[in-house]
């Protein structure tokens, strides 16, 4: 291999300096990457891959500098972190190499601008590992806010689940399971060391002081600027929420559904009122931090009420909020310092709305303690709306910011422009009428500055000297000439010009300084604003959906009446999901509920893990009354979340998350268990959900749903005095399976496995087979799991013909039967025939399973 040249050593030297990151080598007028930086973008930005030269061979690919933006953004969307390194001489003037250097590495956490979703916080946090326990500094480079914690390691799982960030320093390697847990989080976890210390003047504990300044380091290091625009840290206890771990979140699809990964389908999705951005990211926060707080709660909701029963206080408010842009981020680039005019008109336009918003509040503030005045920082928009125009350029560099009347001297420059003008235009007409040639004119290029052109033909009978003209430029059928008159002026109008575009420029850069000082007081309105936002986004949706003032009980009873799920409702017809009671208390605090597949189990129990959350946000629930206890915290092991990303199998996630469960509840948590034990043997599993149910009741004394297809459970009522069997109820008819989703007490006896199967159009000799087969396991098995483990099976007999069978009570199964009534008609009733000819030309071997429920479901709705 050849030597390299003397700018491939400078590109490896630089290099050397930046491992983890993409080098952005500037070489005119392009980014050029080298070696393994060429081959990784090349393929993930799809642009060709050449070579540098021919001998060399060495890879490379480029993107032109003006459109490099974009090109960074998709590789930080992907993870990667970008260095970028500039020209920092003119290669115009240099002779020999040009300098360069590396201004800034843009990663993941620290982007600013337009790359990052407006909805959300984007987080860069330092994970410090301080030996026994862990402190989390994290903080958000675009609006400035920086916090601290010192936990333990559970919490610290929740707590950084909480913050999502986008990016994580660690300060060193972290055990493996944790580090797992980060990378589920995000794919940029780097380790970082830094000895440098910064001032910290809020009143922090010296224990945290290291975290927060490895992150101001790291973020010094990658912004290669000064860190005025970062707040001082704010100092948080991490227990001031309900506890909330990974699985939870994810099981629930609070922001983010399972499969997808989308907010469609997410709790989120149903508070869809926000009006400001602020408000969308103060809402995903509330939402991933449920208040644990009876007061606070009980603050929020009684805001929501306000504005309930406030129709024009929150209609008003709504359309002033219209008006708010992103204080906290305008605000931000205020202090980053790369606000430009128009953010400022933004930022005008958002105070304009302040007093409005404060008039709106006055009259109630006696009601609500918790809402205390917008400020309405009147002299910053005094400021504000006497200097800038209404719509200013989007640069700082070419003028035009600032009002007429604002500056003596600035009007001082555009007269002498303007005043040039008019004069130039007087100029044409004399020297038309001097030469008397009609198509004369004074034109500007920016290479020759002001001339007079005259075309060749006019020119023929012209004595040039006469009129004092001087030949500056030829063209193929014009002449340009200048005057001695016209230097004159192009020199006052030019320097005018140049004049007001550096003035201007000097004097925005003090407006924003001046605006600088306001900072602290508009972040704390732009909180109060996001609050409000959310509030009457609660109380919007609450109206919307016909949601109920949840009652936050002091004796911890969880009773809810007629209970729906937020999201599932949603996607129905108007009173098509049927609502459910759930009723939780010191006596009876275990549900085990069982039911036939697709019967609404799952749904049942999410729906009262989400009515909590809700609750604890401060929100209204679906519900027509609700009393609820405050949990501490909600464990979740749901359906078969497929957990590739992980590497773990299925069973191996399910007993992860039942241990979580297990180890961490306490008697006010909520435990949900649906289905555990499925990823194994029958017995196996079986006999892990008994154990699991008894410790919980004997151990823990958790409020817990736990929905199972083991039909052998359902005795354990017997023996746990805190347990109540439920079942969802569903009905046979003709061999058909009709699904109520009604909650009833007591167990169901059939699992109607083979009714699903029926329903899914499996081969009508498989479905026949497998009812000869059940029939002949049914006389075999086991029905009470009080037994399993015992191998007298002639004891287990007489056990078994003792035990009373579990049977709703005769009054539920009238009700259920009532409710289906009509079902039985269907085939008798004339105004079903569409129906019946709809079902007769369904082509039900091109149908999915789902597509058959879901066909299934619509046609039972249609039958009057
Ligand atoms: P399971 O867990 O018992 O298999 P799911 O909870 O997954 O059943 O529910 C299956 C489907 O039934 C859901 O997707 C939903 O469409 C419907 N469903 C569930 N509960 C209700 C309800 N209360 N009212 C109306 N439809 C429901
Ligand atoms: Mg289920």
């Amino acid at each position: 291999m050849s030597k390299p040249t003397p700018m491939m050593t400078q590109y490896l030297q630089m290099k050397e300096q930046y491992k983890d990151a993409i080098l952005f080598f500037r070489l005119g007028d392009f980014y050029e990457m080298f070696y393994d930086d060429a081959i990784l973008a090349a393929k993930e930005l799809e642009i060709t891959l050449t070579r540098r030269d021919k001998k060399n061979a060495i890879p490379m690919c480029g993107v032109p500098h003006h459109s490099a933006k974009g090109y960074i953004e998709r590789l930080i969307e992907k993870g990667y972190k970008v260095a970028i390194a500039e020209q920092m001489e003119d290669p115009k003037m240099t002779k020999g190499m040009v300098k360069r250097e590396v201004v800034q590495i843009i990663t993941p956490g620290t982007v600013m601008d337009d790359m990052i979703s407006e909805n959300e916080s984007n987080y860069l946090a330092c994970l410090f590992d301080a030996g026994e326990d862990y402190i989390i500094a994290y903080s958000d480079v675009s609006t400035g806010e920086l916090k601290v914690t010192q936990c333990d390691e559970t919490t610290m799982l929740n707590e950084m689940s909480s913050i999502a960030p986008k990016e994580i320093i660690i300060n060193a390697a972290l055990p493996s399971n944790i580090d797992q847990h980060m990378r589920l989080m995000t794919n940029v976890v780097s380790l970082y060391q830094s000895d440098v210390t910064f001032d910290i003047t809020s009143n922090l504990s010296a224990q945290l002081q290291p975290a927060v300044n490895l992150l101001l380091s790291y973020i010094r290091d990658t912004q290669m600027r000064a860190l005025d625009h970062i707040d001082q840290p704010i100092e948080y206890a991490a227990l001031g929420h309900m506890r909330l771990d990974m699985y939870a979140k994810r099981n629930l699809e609070l922001t983010e559904s399972i499969r997808l990964k989308t907010k469609k389908g997410t709790l989120l999705s149903i508070y869809n009122q926000c009006k400001t951005p602020m408000g969308n990211r103060r809402l995903k926060e509330w939402i991933e931090r449920p208040l644990v707080n009876k007061e606070q709660i009980e603050d929020r909701l009684t805001v929501v009420r306000l504005f309930n029963d406030e129709f024009l206080l929150r209609h008003q408010l709504r359309e002033a909020l219209t008006y708010v842009y992103d204080i906290e981020r305008l605000a931000g680039r205020v202090q980053f310092g790369n606000v430009n005019a128009k953010d400022l008109i933004q930022l005008k336009y958002s105070l304009e709305q302040l007093p409005r918003i404060n008039e709106l509040l006055n009259p109630f503030s006696h009601i609500v303690s918790g809402l205390e005045g917008i400020q309405s920082l009147a002299p910053l928009y005094q400021m504000l709306e006497e200097s800038i125009v209404e719509e200013p350029p989007t640069t700082i560099k070419e003028g035009g910011i600032f009002k007429d009347g604002y500056n003596i001297t600035l009007d001082e420059y555009r007269n002498a422009q303007k005043n040039g003008k008019a004069w130039l235009a007087a100029l044409q007409t004399k020297e038309r009428e001097r030469t008397g040639i009609k198509s004369l004119k004074i034109s500007y290029n920016k290479v020759f500055g002001y001339y007079i052109e005259i075309s060749k033909a006019n020119l023929v009978n012209l004595d040039i000297a006469e009129f004092g003209y001087d030949r500056k430029q030829t063209l193929s059928n014009a002449e340009r000439f200048i005057t001695e008159e016209l230097k004159q002026k192009e020199a006052l109008i030019l320097g005018a010009e140049e004049k007001a575009i550096d003035f201007e420029y000097e004097a925005f850069i003090q407006l924003r300084e001046q605006v600088k000082a306001y900072i602290p007081n508009l972040k704390r309105q732009a909180k109060r604003i996001a609050e409000l936002d959310c509030l009457q986004n609660f109380s919007e949706v609450a109206t919307n959906n016909n949601y109920t003032e949840p009652k936050i009980s002091d004796r911890r009873v969880l009773q809810i009446k007629d209970a729906r799920h937020p999201v599932v409702e949603q996607v129905m017809e108007r009173d098509q999901y049927v609502p459910n009671d759930c009723l939780l208390d010191d006596n009876g605090f275990i549900y085990l509920i069982t039911g036939p597949n697709m019967s609404g189990k799952s749904t049942y129990m999410r729906q009262v893990a989400l009515i909590s959350i809700m609750a604890q946000m401060g929100s209204y629930v679906p519900a027509s009354s609700a009393e609820l206890p405050i949990f501490d915290q909600i464990f979740t092991r749901i359906g078969a979340a497929d957990d590739l990303v992980s590497g773990q199998s299925t069973f191996m996630v399910e007993m992860l998350e039942a241990r979580n469960a297990l180890v961490n509840a306490t008697e006010n948590s909520l435990i949900i268990f649906d289905e555990i034990g499925r990823g194994t043997s029958t017995y196996d599993g079986l006999s892990l959900a008994q154990s699991m149910i008894e410790y919980v009741h004997n151990h823990i004394g958790a409020k817990t749903l736990f929905s199972t297809h083991y039909h052998e459970l359902v005795g354990l009522d017997h023996s746990l005095d805190g347990l109540n069997n439920i079942h969802v109820a569903a009905k046979e008819y003709n061999g058909e399976l009709i699904f109520l989703h009604k909650i009833m007490p007591g167990a169901v006896e059939n699992s109607y496995g083979i009714h699903v199967a029926k329903l899914a159009d499996l081969p009508d000799e498989i479905i026949s087979r497998a009812g000869h087969l059940l029939e002949s396991f049914e006389n075999y098995s086991i029905k009470d799991l009080n037994y399993v483990g015992r191998d007298d099976r002639k004891k287990e007999n007489e056990l078994k013909a003792q035990h009373k069978k579990v049977n709703p009570d005769e009054q539920v199964i009238k009700e259920s039967q009532a409710v289906i009534q009509p079902a039985f008609d269907l085939f008798s009733e004339s105004e079903n025939n569409a129906v019946i000819s709809e079902l007769k030309q369904l082509t039900i071997e091109s149908m999915t399973p789902i597509e058959a429920l879901l066909k299934l479901q619509q046609l039972k709705s249609q039958i009057k």
